[in-house]
């Protein structure tokens, strides 16, 4: 079955509306998703998200005064320090004070890579499954890293508005890579 692609304002409406909520497969009040960053639109992401990126994580020597630590890759400045339930130690940008788990970070973000689907959609005249944007959007792990709750918060954003062409394009080859992955079974 085929069908038109929704207009770029009509997928933005429908992601506002929450489009995606009904996708959440972390339980309710897991705090499993105490370090998702609230970036509308985005698809929720897998209940294994955290652990595999932060897989590399090491223990800490008896006395070090955290559990965990684990370099930090987008602000390249050392090391995250976690407690026992993986919760950043001294993170900046901590709402209210409460302790959370780092977060996850892109390395391409969502923004660029939303574009790029919506190209290939307009492109295609098809539209991809939901199923295929959340795989876009963590279901690889090449564009996904650790990062301190303040590096990812701080810095310059990467936006449609501010995008080079070559991260556009870098997004897009992302894109390709992913329908490839999938074996092309990507459409609605
Ligand atoms: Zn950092």
């Amino acid at each position: 079955m085929s069908a038109r692609p929704p207009s770029r304002d009509a997928s933005k409406k429908a992601r506002e509306n929450g489009f995606f909520k009904d996708m959440e497969d972390d339980p309710p009040n897991s705090d499993d998703g105490d370090w998702i960053a609230n970036v509308p639109g985005r698809p929720a992401p897998y209940t294994t998200t955290w652990l595999t990126v932060y897989g590399k994580r090491t223990s800490a020597p008896q006395g070090s005064g955290f559990a965990f630590s684990v370099n930090c890759e987008e602000g390249g400045d050392g090391a995250i320090e976690m407690d026992g339930q993986y919760r950043e130690l001294n993170g900046k940008s901590t709402p209210d004070g409460r302790l959370q788990k780092p977060p996850v970070c892109h390395i391409i973000p969502w923004a660029l890579l939303s574009l790029a689907m919506s190209d290939f959609e307009t492109k295609n005249q098809k539209i991809f499954t939901e199923e295929f944007k959340r795989y876009v959007c963590w279901g690889d792990n090449s564009n996904l890293r650790t990062g301190h709750n303040g590096c990812n918060a701080g810095g310059q954003k990467v936006t449609v508005q501010n995008a080079t062409a070559l991260q556009i394009q870098t997004a897009k080859h992302f894109v390709e890579k992913c329908i490839i992955a999938q074996k092309g079974n990507v459409y609605k």
